[in-house]
């Protein structure tokens, strides 16, 4: 199993330690905010007072022994360096670090980020898109281009097939795969012909696919 360790427990950061706990993760939170602590203390197991931008006590806390770190603070931009910089020094494989904004993730990223999440932004991207693309369940950036788009089938695929549809060649989309109640086909299956009950996972160009579905 794989060890956690979350830095901050803000909003984003209580959240997220919360779900790997409830999801049976072995999960550490460090916030540095003696009343934050003590509120989590009573729902998570491993939870304790540290500044995560003094090196010597973040280094007592043993950083190496984790497998993914979250640094999860958003507004202190030195303690959000600091913590990401220790994290890698530590080799912590999977670094995930939490911006507010375009400069604090590009440098999040240069000291060794391997992902920048902006909760708030992405948040707000997703509900402005199932406001404006009929029929969303889900949806998930992949860069300022391409998205991932969980919905249901466009109503033109209904009774065709994906060979049929020729949605690579036309459109230039990848079909991930296609959810029918409880039932996931993934690979989507190429000659199986769309019904109306049909969710569909497709990945390529926002704007192709938000066309194809604003279309509709
Ligand atoms: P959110 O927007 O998700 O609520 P914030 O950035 O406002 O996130 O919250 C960050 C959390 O990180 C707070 O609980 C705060 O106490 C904690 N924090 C801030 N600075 C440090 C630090 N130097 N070391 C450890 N935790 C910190």
């Amino acid at each position: 199993m794989k060890q956690y360790i979350v830095i901050g427990a803000g909003r984003f950061g209580k959240s997220l330690a919360m779900t790997l706990y409830e999801s049976g993760q072995d999960v550490l939170v460090v916030d540095n905010n003696k009343e934050v602590v003590q509120n989590l203390s009573e729902v998570l197991d491993n939870v304790v007072v540290a500044d995560a931008s003094d090196e010597y006590t973040i280094k007592k806390i043993g950083l190496s022994n984790f497998d993914v770190a979250i640094i999860a603070i958003g507004t202190n931009l030195r303690a959000s360096i600091m913590a990401t910089l220790l994290a890698k020094e530590s080799g912590i494989p999977m670094i995930i670090s939490k911006a507010t904004d375009n400069l604090q993730a590009e440098v999040l990223r240069k000291i060794g980020a391997n992902r920048v999440v902006f909760p708030e932004h992405d948040m707000g991207v997703k509900v402005a898109k199932s406001l404006t693309i009929n029929n969303l369940v889900d949806y998930m950036e992949l860069d300022s281009k391409h998205s991932i788009f969980e919905m249901k089938v466009p109503h033109s695929w209904i009774g065709k097939s994906l060979i049929d549809l020729d949605v690579r060649g036309k459109y230039s989309l990848t079909v991930i795969g296609v959810k029918n109640k409880d039932i996931f086909d993934v690979p989507a299956n190429p000659i199986q012909v769309f019904g109306e009950d049909d969710i569909v996972v497709v990945a390529g160009k926002k704007d192709v696919i938000e066309k194809l579905v604003i279309k509709e």
